[in-house]
């Protein structure tokens, strides 16, 4: 790499800034408060640091406006579309390229044509809205993340695999039948970020092609996940992080990816296949639904700067740069004594908040209490996964069954912010961690019964005596 002495800068420098609002503690504390207690209905301009998500809030680079200048906005049959076909079909070698306006879409796609009702949908972890596609489909999604995973602490380096033992005896017992897919998630977003290795993902295809099941990536950080491997599975060493990506894909039999990742750009996904038939099925139903086969919902604008992102995503000092940032940030909440789940990943880290704030029971919330606590004190904007988000709520609106983890997610949108905004993120819960006695647990007022992480509303419960 650029040097074993020093740590990689981003290989580039900002051309175009856009101003970040500091708001004082009053008026941060009355945002909270008029937001109902839930950073996703506080507006933008609210917030100092956001890193709700890194999905779509990426930087774009100077060359992908310019060949954004060059869109072809043809209805069919655009020089777009072939741009972002050839740079696709080149990356991940299918022979079928569905474009699709985001993830979601190609999952809805792709499963309403492959899985049948009843059927299982197996993977290391669904994303929460592949899981979702999956259940509208009529099928089951079912998670079966390696062992290792369980552990927060454990620097096993590919925790985000899938268990093969369990697999195995899934698809040669008596529910194999039931199995209409296999579909793993690089990285495993859903379970810290962590990747899969490419001996994984080896052996989970061997296990599929033997039980004659379809074997699928859902491949939105495909270019973080193939840094990683580069870093972590000595096999795989010398090779580029493009040449380990194009690898997992010809792994696969297909794949669907949301471009708003490692697309670096605001909006865009594909399905990649090599099926002729599932191909004819799912373009039927993208063009009823997305759009014409050769823009799927996106703008002849969108597909350039999506096949320029995909050029510019796989450049490994970008990827040693933005790898290299994350650990340093987590390096400096460590130290602060807050724990975050190890090792740290690429695009985000998952604060321990359960470990850090033993005080609250999960009755109160104690990972949505820090996100509120990192907003109060610091303007930051993020999320919580854990009892909140994945826990079994009754009528009332009381925790039946609290999740495994009350974690914190710090994503981080690529090319955004500086080492100097992470520090400050950094030093933000360094202050929390002082005195974590002070941050109020909260629960709910009233919440609707799907999707309720994104429009509950919360109040903090009443403060207690700080313990000493
Ligand atoms: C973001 C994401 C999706 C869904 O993609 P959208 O573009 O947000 O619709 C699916 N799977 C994973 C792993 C993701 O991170």
């Amino acid at each position: 790499m650029f040097s074993d002495l020093h740590k990689m800068p981003p290989p580039y420098r900002i051309k175009v800034v856009e101003p970040i609002p500091f708001l004082s503690a009053e008026e941060r504390r009355r945002a909270l408060a008029e937001a109902g207690y839930n950073p996703f209905n506080l507006r933008a301009d609210q917030i100092t640091i956001d890193l709700l998500s890194d999905s779509g809030t990426g930087a774009t680079s100077a060359a992908q406006e310019a060949a954004a200048a060059l869109g072809d906005e043809s209805y069919a049959g655009a020089r777009s579309w072939f741009r972002f076909h050839d740079e696709v079909g080149d990356l991940t070698g299918y022979r079928h390229i569905l474009p699709v306006h985001q993830g979601r879409a190609g999952e809805r796609i792709l499963f309403t044509s492959l899985l049948k009702p009843g059927q299982i949908c197996v993977s290391n972890t669904h994303f929460d809205t592949t899981h979702a596609n999956v259940e509208l489909a009529g099928a089951h999604a079912l998670d079966l993340p390696c062992p290792e995973a369980a552990d927060l602490d454990s620097t096993e380096p590919f925790k985000g695999n899938i268990d093969l033992d369990a697999l195995e005896r899934l698809l040669a017992g008596p529910e194999g039948h039931r199995v209409g897919l296999v579909l793993m998630t690089i990285t495993n977003n859903g379970l810290g970020a962590q990747p899969v290795s490419m001996a994984n993902l080896a052996a989970t295809r061997e296990l599929c092609r033997r039980h004659r099941v379809p074997f699928f990536l859902d491949a939105a950080r495909f270019a973080e996940n193939a840094w990683l491997v580069s870093q972590r599975e000595p096999a795989y060493r010398d090779w580029t992080p493009r040449q380990i990506a194009t690898r997992a894909f010809e792994l696969a039999d297909g794949c669907v990816v949301s471009l708003k990742k490692d697309g670096l750009s605001a909006i865009g996904g594909f399905i990649g296949l090599r099926d002729d038939d599932l191909r004819a099925m799912c373009e039927a139903n993208l063009i009823a639904t997305e759009g014409f086969s050769t823009y799927g919902g996106l703008a002849g604008h969108d597909l350039e700067r999506l096949a320029q992102g995909l050029r510019e995503v796989v450049d490994p000092a970008y990827l040693q740069s933005r790898a290299e940032s994350t650990a340093g940030l987590a390096r400096m909440i460590n130290e602060a004594g807050v724990d975050t789940v190890q090792p740290p990943g690429v695009h985000a880290l998952y604060l321990n908040a359960g470990r850090l704030l033993p005080h609250l029971s999960p009755h109160e919330f104690p990972g949505h209490s820090l996100v509120c606590q990192l907003y109060l004190d610091g303007g930051i904007r993020c999320a919580e996964l854990g009892s909140l988000y994945l826990g079994t709520m009754d009528d009332q609106h009381r925790l039946v069954t609290p999740a495994p983890f009350e974690l914190v997610r710090l994503a981080i949108p690529r090319r955004v912010y500086t080492d100097a905004h992470l520090e400050y993120v950094a030093s933000v819960l360094a202050h929390i961690a002082k005195e974590p006695g002070r941050v109020r647990g909260h629960r709910i007022v009233s919440s609707p019964k799907l999707l309720r992480h994104f429009k509950v509303r919360l109040e903090p419960t009443p403060a207690r005596a700080v313990r000493r």
